[in-house]
């Protein structure tokens, strides 16, 4: 079992479902030429998919099109169903910064045939986090920058406040749908600025001044 590291504590979490959120920045949502949704887009990870900072993100036989997705990533720190918005707040133990690497050409052709987007989204090491920062240490305003470069050139830099769901909003919209346990980790969306990656590309990934990572392509 894989487990989270939460910043200047000794707290190892082990780790239970991957839960995504897409199309959570408008601006985004444009950029791929979708509409923005009414209700956040969901779908999952395996808990196989996750590596940490300094790991490698290996691209998969079967793709020619690996495509960097910087987020926001939430840490559940109790079990919740249909929980209310205050419920849904204090569910959240601590953020990361995370990579939701996707195969843009998969998932092209998963969505025109109105398939799940699994092969796309679950390959291994294709979601990537960063260490974790106890909400009792800090708590997120969302006024902070979220910020991605491959190669020391910034691609994607935008503030979390553009989010069309917030992360408590988020918490309790899941929690509608599937019981959310201590453990889970919740990716909330990337900002515009998506883009392929090649072998040996460099990406540094920071939520501004709070947490960050640093992964390879190979
Ligand atoms: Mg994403």
């Amino acid at each position: 079992m894989k487990h989270i590291t939460i910043k200047n504590t000794n707290q190892q979490i082990p780790v239970g479902k991957i839960v995504c959120v897409g199309r959570n920045y408008s601006e985004h949502a444009k950029e791929l030429g979708n509409e923005v949704p009414e209700k956040p887009l969901v779908f999952l990870k395996p808990a196989s998919a996750l590596i940490f900072s300094g790991d490698k993100i290996r691209y998969p036989s079967f793709s020619n099109e690996m495509h960097h997705e910087v987020e926001l990533v939430l840490l559940v720190g109790k079990k919740i169903k249909d929980a209310n918005l205050k419920e849904a707040e204090d569910a959240i133990e601590a953020y990361g910064v995370g990579l939701d690497m996707t195969l843009r050409d998969i998932q092209t052709k998963l969505k025109e045939k109105g398939h799940p987007w699994t092969i796309a989204k679950g390959f291994d090491t294709s979601a990537v986090v960063s260490d974790f920062i106890s909400k009792k240490e800090y708590t997120l305003t969302l006024n902070e920058r979220i910020i991605l470069s491959v190669n020391g050139v910034k691609r994607q830099d935008d503030l979390l406040n553009k989010m069309i769901f917030s992360p408590a909003e988020i918490v309790e919209y899941i929690s509608s749908l599937m019981t959310l346990e201590e453990g889970d980790l919740i990716y909330t969306g990337t900002p515009a600025g998506v883009g392929k990656v090649i072998p040996e590309d460099k990406i540094h990934a920071e939520i501004e001044g709070l947490v960050f990572l640093d992964c390879s392509v190979e």
